[in-house]
């Protein structure tokens, strides 16, 4: 018997159905006043931007090619202020999606600063999160991925620090770090609640348990998805075979060799019917639906209002 074992939570979390409810109903509201942009990708998922191209959104950070009151959107992963700055010096009608719990993260930062610490923040310099947690004060955060660059770092002593982190990290590898830079800087402040979010918490401990108990795991979901990403490494972590694919067909035809059992999950900015099709596909080859997994419920809303400035 082939099984498979279906994870949940595993689908949209709050703030990507946020990002792109909001996207949706300026598209229904102001499609007829001009080409709608947005920063970077609206979320990391290939599926979700071509939906938005065809809607004939442009996904695109070129502020100077954006005609005076074109509409542009935050992307969901927050922005930096100058790029906000420069979008409004060039008379751009913005309007931001970034989830609130990346928002929470950027306020904790200014805060720090505005009290007189340095800030060490865990994540990959080149996520659009990470850099836009960095650009509220170049000279005062600081960006680290690993215990390597962790050593790099060189305050006094008697600096006042502060450590926060990216929502969408490794949990266990950040309470890692987190143990090796508070031995380093003991008297370093920390935030009193986790700023790994619920999303990536849920499906990282829902891979976690039943990961144990498959020989191989699927992921649904976006290379350039930290939080997908991260589900895959705990199955490599485990030792099982793991995967990380944006659709069916990317699945390597020898990658169900020698497997009983299946454990399929998704990123939390992946469209469920990709999970399904990924199922459906499965069965034709042989493969049976066991078990619908449900770990935890999630039941966060953020809700949203448009508030766009008038054209002039
Ligand atoms: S993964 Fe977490 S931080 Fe990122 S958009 Fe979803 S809820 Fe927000």
């Amino acid at each position: 018997m082939f099984n498979i074992l279906l994870a949940s939570p595993r689908w949209y979390c709050a703030g990507v159905d946020r990002a792109i409810g909001m996207l949706d109903d300026i598209i229904k509201t102001y499609s007829s006043e001009g080409t709608i942009y947005v920063n970077h990708e609206i979320v990391h998922n290939k599926f979700i931007v071509s939906y938005f191209e065809r809607k004939w959104v442009i996904f695109s950070d070129d502020l100077e090619s954006m005609p005076k009151w074109s509409i542009m959107v935050f992307s969901a992963h927050g922005v930096a202020p100058s790029f906000v700055k420069q979008a409004k010096e060039k008379w751009l009608r913005c309007i931001d999606s970034t989830c609130p719990l990346v928002l929470k993260v950027h306020n904790e930062a200014k805060k720090f600063i505005s009290e007189g610490f340095q800030v060490i923040y865990i994540g990959k310099k080149n996520h659009q999160e990470a850099i836009g947690v960095r650009d509220n004060d170049l000279k005062n955060i600081f960006v680290v991925g690993n215990k390597k660059e962790a050593d790099e770092l060189n305050f006094k002593q008697e600096q006042k620090l502060a450590l926060l982190n990216q929502t969408t990290l490794s949990v266990d590898d950040t309470k890692e770090l987190i143990h090796y830079i508070c031995k380093k800087y003991p008297d370093i402040k920390l935030p009193g609640f986790s700023d790994i979010c619920y999303a990536t918490t849920n499906r990282q401990e829902a891979v976690k348990e039943i990961a144990k108990r498959s020989d191989a795991l699927i992921i649904v979901g976006s290379q350039n998805s930290s939080n997908s990403q991260k589900l895959k490494l705990i199955g490599e972590k485990i030792g099982i075979p793991s995967i990380l694919i944006d659709k069916k067909n990317e699945l390597p035809d020898n990658f169900l060799t020698s497997i009983q059992t299946l454990w399929v999950s998704s990123g939390a900015s992946v469209p469920d019917a990709l999970v399904q099709e990924l199922l459906g596909h499965l069965k034709t080859l042989g493969w049976t639906l066991k078990e619908e997994v449900i770990m935890s419920e999630e039941k966060m809303i953020f809700p949203y209002t448009i508030d766009l400035e008038k054209k002039k």
